[in-house]
């Protein structure tokens, strides 16, 4: 059956998967979802036969409805590929009765390449099969590491260029180091004089630029966004919690209909969203477990039903999930709200003027498989050493809040349900405070030191993606004050 896709924020004409990747947001501000989840069409016997880009491909092909088969078979080859630097692409690790599922595997060691891998292929087809003769430009803001998977994903794609603009000193040097060096002729990377916030801004403006927009299309060109609300990011994500049951399948873990719970690091809501889409595909999961950082908007949402962005934003040593407006849960608002798209507009509304909402007992009871904790820094940290303690197994930081989050779940709960927790990142990628929180002694080694040593007591290789900055030359050294922005993109595309 067809899977059409609405906007959050109005009734307007449903549009289709390749409508709606190329697009990203709907006009009217609202995300795109589904008109209605598909169920698996396949036996989760017959999934355990697959390999992650056959399980890849069963998943997809049901809400990218409007792609041929060969279509989206393609993407998913090129996608999944060497780039990887393991077959299964998202391997599952079991480390003191837990299952990690490690999603940093593919080219900048962190999960957004799971996505990102294969965003711009999705994109350029789409754009094919709508006719758009035009150069797809990409424009993203980071923060670091969206930046770098975007850059590696969308790197030599024919038809498409992506501009990323990160604040100049507002990343870690290996995060800035991994977009300066970026290889491919239609990439450029720009630090900005000022912070994420005014990149954000300055991108945002870029994109709402009428005038501009005429005079890309005039010259052949269209802007498109690469952020974590396309639903070409959201679907692909599905794939691997499939993947992770039909693992435990073939590996006798668990029988065929057992439930697992899945435990996610959480930020800007996407990751676990796919959970809870998996989940309503059919797979078997019993508990969606959010984990956050000391940026605990969501713990206290579960508890509490209000949402509440008024408070202190904390940086923390795991920085993908510092965030206190998490986009993609609006997904999920309007789905317990009904699908009303005029309800969950209210809410949405009243969080950007009063930077708050509350959800009726009615929406909250469609909650109760979600299950909400968060981990301080010190828990973290502590998370970090006691499995490298136990076992020798070494995870980054925010895998340690999920860790965390998981440990006082089974404290509370007592619940031995088989568990999946969502491996985001390589501890390669956040190696200082990865290593800090093992021994304090650490902290007087500099950045590679730290990475030698690290791997030499996890006794894992040093991944590609760190040895090859630690020789790359400098590629890109574009700088440019706030309010000069869209003259250095015009620059870059000669117009
Ligand atoms: C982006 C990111 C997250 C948060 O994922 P969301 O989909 O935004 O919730 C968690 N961990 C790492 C390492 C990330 O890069």
């Amino acid at each position: 059956m067809e899977v059409l896709y609405n906007s959050t924020r109005s009734k307007g004409t449903p549009v289709k998967a390749s409508e709606a990747i190329l697009k990203g947001l709907s006009d009217d501000g609202g995300l795109f979802v589904p008109n209605h989840i598909p169920a698996l069409d396949k036996s989760l016997k017959e999934l355990a036969e697959m390999s992650y880009q056959q399980v890849a491909y069963e998943v997809m092909k049901l809400y990218l409805t409007d792609f041929t088969e060969e279509e989206l078979k393609t993407c998913i080859e090129r996608a999944y590929d060497s780039k990887f630097d393991t077959e299964v692409i998202a391997p599952l690790v079991e480390a003191e009765g837990a299952y990690y599922l490690e999603l940093f595997h593919g080219s900048t060691i962190a999960f957004k390449d799971m996505a990102l891998s294969i965003l711009p292929h999705l994109m350029i087809t789409s754009a094919r099969k709508n006719h758009i003769k035009n150069e797809i430009v990409i424009l993203t803001a980071t923060s670091g590491d969206t930046g770098k998977a975007a850059l590696a994903g969308f790197a030599n794609v024919e038809g498409t260029r992506i501009i990323v603009f990160y604040p100049k000193n507002g990343v870690s040097p290996i995060q800035e180091k991994q977009m300066v060096t970026q290889k491919g002729d239609n990439t450029f990377v720009v630090g900005i004089h000022g912070n994420f916030d005014d990149a954000q801004t300055g991108v945002k403006k870029i994109f709402s630029d009428k005038e501009l927009a005429k005079e890309m299309d005039e010259k052949g060109f269209q802007f498109s966004s690469a952020n974590s609300i396309n639903i070409g990011r959201l679907v692909p994500q599905i794939c691997y919690y499939v993947y992770s049951y039909v693992t435990l399948l073939k590996e006798g873990k668990i029988a065929e209909g057992d439930k697992i719970n899945v435990v996610v690091p959480t930020g800007n809501f996407g990751n676990i969203l796919a959970a809870f889409y998996a989940k309503n595909m059919g797979l078997p999961i019993a508990k969606l477990i959010c984990a956050s950082n000391d940026n605990k908007v969501l713990y206290d949402f579960f508890r509490t039903g209000t949402y509440d962005r008024n408070r202190e934003f904390v940086l923390t040593s795991s920085p993908s999930m510092d965030i206190l407006i998490s986009s993609n849960l609006e997904r999920l608002i309007y789905r317990i709200a009904g699908n009303d798209a005029d309800k969950n507009k209210e809410l949405m509304a009243a969080l950007s003027g009063q930077g708050k909402y509350e959800i009726t007992a009615g929406m909250k009871e469609e909650l109760n498989d979600f299950y909400g904790n968060y981990a301080s820094e010190a828990e973290t940290a502590d998370e970090i050493n006691r499995l490298y303690q136990t076992c020798g197994y070494v995870i980054d930081t925010h895998t340690a809040v999920a860790s965390a989050v998981y440990q006082k779940y089974l404290k509370e709960t007592v619940d031995s349900t088989k568990t999946v927790i969502a491996s985001t990142a390589s501890p390669f990628k956040f190696t200082r405070s990865v290593m800090n929180a093992i021994d304090a002694k650490y902290d007087a080694m500099g950045d590679f030191e730290l990475v030698d040593e690290l791997s030499r007591i996890a006794n894992v290789a040093v991944p590609q993606a760190i040895e090859e900055i630690r020789t790359a030359p400098v590629v890109h050294d574009t700088q440019c004050d706030v309010d000069k922005m869209k003259d250095t993109v015009k620059g870059f595309l000669n117009i």
